[in-house]
């Protein structure tokens, strides 16, 4: 555990980085327990995973406080909140788990902000949705020690995971944190769990999208986690303490997605945009159409019920439970006072 910091206060007390974690009677609490920044209705598809259970809803929340620091966080009034009053709904892990299902959602993602500096209580929810069939989604940075990462991936179903770049310069100018510890969370999903994994790389013109990194990254990929990981690059838009960059051209996010292909990785999507093809998931062996998307709603499916290509038999990897959800591209906000149903 990292040393709590004297120059934060969280209602009073010493805080760690996150801000979240406090001293408590020389005990490190986590204030944000039960505590939630609000509550949708997402499709899956928009956390982003492609390859897990296509096409259904997802109950998605975050707290507030981050264990990064990124400067182009999209997120910040929530990962940097310093007022515990932007965490509007109070949630019990059974309510949680309740919610989800009496909504029709596969799966509870625990978003937002870096579901591991609130583990405890992503962990008890996980348990809760466990008992009613309920999934639960990691949407991570994946910057975690070794003993909490065995830990808290027991618990998930699903993760994706950012790599955000690959050089510690950038993950240390640009994010406050280190490149390795993330690397070794990705090897530690794919190789040591049953976690289905996706990764993410927002890419920022000018800061990690040139060809030479790009091809670094997938090579680190395609040597350590195989073919079968889907990697998403999606469009930086200005933001946060990073207004001075534009946002991303889609020929870059093309780019990276033909690099990836081209070296070999199976799944490679453009994310952020609006690129049917970049969306869409395609067979690595017959390259026919398998789940055609725009903007989340998907619009063809040609696999059989357990996921293998209906033209050639090959099989896409991925967790696949028949038919694909109906959900399509609807967000909805909901309280979960409104909506807990026996
Ligand atoms: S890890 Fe995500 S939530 Fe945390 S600061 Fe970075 S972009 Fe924001
Ligand atoms: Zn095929």
């Amino acid at each position: 555990m990292r040393s709590l910091s004297k120059g934060m206060q969280v209602e009073g007390r010493a805080a760690g980085f996150c801000f979240v974690r406090a001293n408590y009677d020389d005990q490190i609490v986590l204030t944000t327990y039960g505590r939630s920044s609000g509550f949708c209705v997402d499709p899956i598809e928009k956390k982003p995973l492609n390859h897990f259970l296509p096409g259904t809803s997802v109950l998605s929340f975050g707290t507030a406080g981050c264990n990064l620091a990124c400067k182009f966080c999209q997120n910040w009034d929530m990962s940097k909140s310093r007022e515990m009053d932007t965490l509007m709904d109070q949630a019990s892990p059974e309510m949680i788990a309740r919610t989800a299902k009496g909504l029709g959602c596969r799966s509870v993602a625990f978003t937002y902000n870096d579901p591991v500096i609130f583990m405890e209580y992503a962990i008890d929810i996980a348990k809760e949705c466990r008992k009613l069939g309920i999934k639960t989604v990691a949407v991570t940075a994946g910057y975690i020690c070794d003993e909490p990462r065995k830990e808290f991936f027991q618990y998930m179903d699903a993760a994706n995971v950012d790599l955000k770049a690959f050089t510690e310069e950038f993950y240390w100018k640009v994010t406050g944190a280190n490149l390795q510890p993330v690397l070794e969370t990705l090897e530690y999903i794919k190789q040591e769990t049953d976690v289905w994994l996706e990764t993410t790389t927002l890419l920022i013109p000018g800061k990690n999208d040139s060809d030479e990194e790009l091809s670094k990254m997938i090579h680190w990929v395609v040597k350590n986690l195989g073919l079968d990981v889907p990697m998403h690059f999606t469009a930086f838009h200005p933001d946060w303490k990073m207004n001075d960059v534009p946002a991303t051209p889609q020929s870059t996010l093309v780019r990276a997605r033909e690099i990836a292909l081209h070296n070999g990785v199976r799944y490679a999507y453009t994310g952020n945009t609006h690129d049917r093809k970049g969306e869409s998931t395609y067979c690595h062996h017959c390259h026919e159409l398998l789940i055609g998307r725009d903007w989340y709603q998907l619009f063809t499916w040609n696999l059989s019920e357990d996921g293998h290509c209906l033209n050639c038999g090959e099989r896409c990897a991925g967790v696949f439970e028949g038919q694909p959800g109906t959900w399509g591209a609807r967000r909805l906000s909901v309280q979960l006072s409104n909506c807990i149903q026996n």
